[in-house]
């Protein structure tokens, strides 16, 4: 493990790892679902959890966030600071660094889009075709230069083109130099109403009636200019036997529809651990496919299937409930939500290595596809040209193109 407190320590960690020869990956909090960062093969960890700092960048006009920084921090400080807000996603411990790369969503997702639909720049250290460790600054700017390597940090996912040490946030339509005009503003006030339901209160009919009821609601209201955007709500199905503990396992899809097979779905999620239906759509419908590297832009709700241990020991019996049940609802498209009227692929920030193995994904569609749809090609052209050694990679990185 190397821990790192700045860019030219990083620039320092990635040489010597490339001149020894070393498999080096990059670790910002470490919520990643699969062994991208800790896999046996890597020999150096480079850790970001000293680069946390949060401020406002006068000279590029946006609010700095270096990689270490949690969502809690760039809440607290934003807030009070500067009255302003980035929306980054539910979990306050999860960190900038590989959240963001991925899209990153959360609480505040209808209502002002993804946090990459704010990115204005990011600073990644890179490796060079002789070699060479270097820090590069992209930012969205039509005229810079290296703009195809932020476009590949708006969803691209982490460990794939270099160690990115921060990112610069500025909305879009944001004017002017004040730091409190730059990012939305947070609501004024938020309420809450949660509603719980035992088990053996609710039927399968009525089970059935509630799913589709958040369904139908978040298909009709997942317009961009939605009067109702600044609704949020979760939908969590919880097996009465559930309990935190130390060993997960999260599946994803984005769904646009329960349609075609509501009674398979329903069946299953009656009898699901858990499984969250978390509210899509609003603003990050505004932003066009291929416009950031994220390209869900038409979902109406994600799902979520999880499920915890704590016993290795029971690795077998766990995986395959998780498999299963995934396995069932997706039968009619391989075993997983490709790409259709009704499912529109998963999340990368959610990785899930089964939909690379054919014993698990049985659909023609790959699971490159699954994660980023059209914008996959463009991401290899990214990665041929930004790592050309493929320095950074695991086991579902981006590959550079074939020949
Ligand atoms: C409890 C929990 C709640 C979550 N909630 C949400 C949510 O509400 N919304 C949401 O969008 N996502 C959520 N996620 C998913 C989260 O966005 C991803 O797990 C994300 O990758 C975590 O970022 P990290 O900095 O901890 O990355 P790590 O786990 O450290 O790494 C993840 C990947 O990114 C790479 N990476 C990490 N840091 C860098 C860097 N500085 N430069 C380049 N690559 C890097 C790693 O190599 C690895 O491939 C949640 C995850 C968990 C476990």
């Amino acid at each position: 493990m190397r821990l790192v407190r700045s860019t030219d320590e990083v620039v320092a960690a990635v040489q010597q790892a490339v001149d020894q020869g070393k498999r080096i990956s990059v670790r910002s909090s470490g919520h990643c679902y699969e062994d991208f960062v800790h896999h046996p093969d890597v020999q150096m960890i480079v850790d970001m959890s000293g680069m946390s700092a949060v401020y406002h960048d006068e000279r590029r006009g946006a609010v700095a966030v270096e990689s270490g920084a949690t969502n809690l921090r760039t809440y607290q400080t934003l807030y009070p600071e500067w009255g302003a807000v980035v929306p980054t996603g539910f979990c306050y411990s999860v960190t900038i660094g590989g959240h963001v790369s991925g899209g990153a969503w959360g609480p505040l997702c209808r209502l002002h889009g993804l946090v990459v639909d704010h990115l204005y720049a990011v600073e990644v250290v890179v490796v060079d075709a002789r070699g060479k460790a270097r820090a590069v600054v992209t930012t969205r700017e039509a005229d810079d230069p290296r703009r195809d390597l932020w476009w590949a940090h708006t969803g691209g996912g982490g460990g794939n083109f270099g160690i990115v040490t921060r990112y610069w946030f500025r909305s879009p339509d944001a004017t002017g130099r004040d730091p409190g005009a730059l990012l939305p503003k947070p609501p004024a006030e938020l309420l809450v109403s949660a509603v719980g339901w035992a088990w053996s209160e609710l039927s399968r009919q009525e089970f059935g009636q509630l799913a589709r009821n958040y369904a139908e609601w978040h298909v009709a209201h997942r317009g961009p200019d939605d009067p109702h955007r600044a609704l949020i709500s979760q939908l969590v199905f919880n097996h009465s036997g559930l309990s935190m503990s130390s060993r997960v396992r999260c599946l994803y899809s984005a769904s646009r529809w329960l349609s075609g097979k509501p009674d398979r779905m329903n069946e299953d999620l009656y009898s699901a651990r858990s499984v969250q239906l978390t509210s899509y759509g609003g603003r990050i419908n505004a932003v066009d496919p291929a416009a950031t590297a994220a390209p869900h832009r038409d979902a109406a709700f994600k799902m979520l299937w999880q499920v915890f241990w704590n016993d290795p020991a029971d690795d077998d019996r766990y995986l395959s409930w998780a498999r299963d049940c995934y396995r069932e609802v997706y039968a009619d498209t391989g075993g997983v939500p490709v790409p259709n009227e009704v499912t529109d692929g998963c999340y990368v920030n959610y990785p899930d290595i089964d939909l690379g193995d054919p014993r698990f994904n049985t659909s023609s569609t790959p699971w490159h596809t699954l994660y980023y749809k059209d914008n996959y090609p463009r991401l290899q052209r990214v990665k041929a040209k930004w790592d050309p050694h493929n320095v950074f990679r695991h086991s579902q990185s981006v590959r550079p193109p074939a020949g």
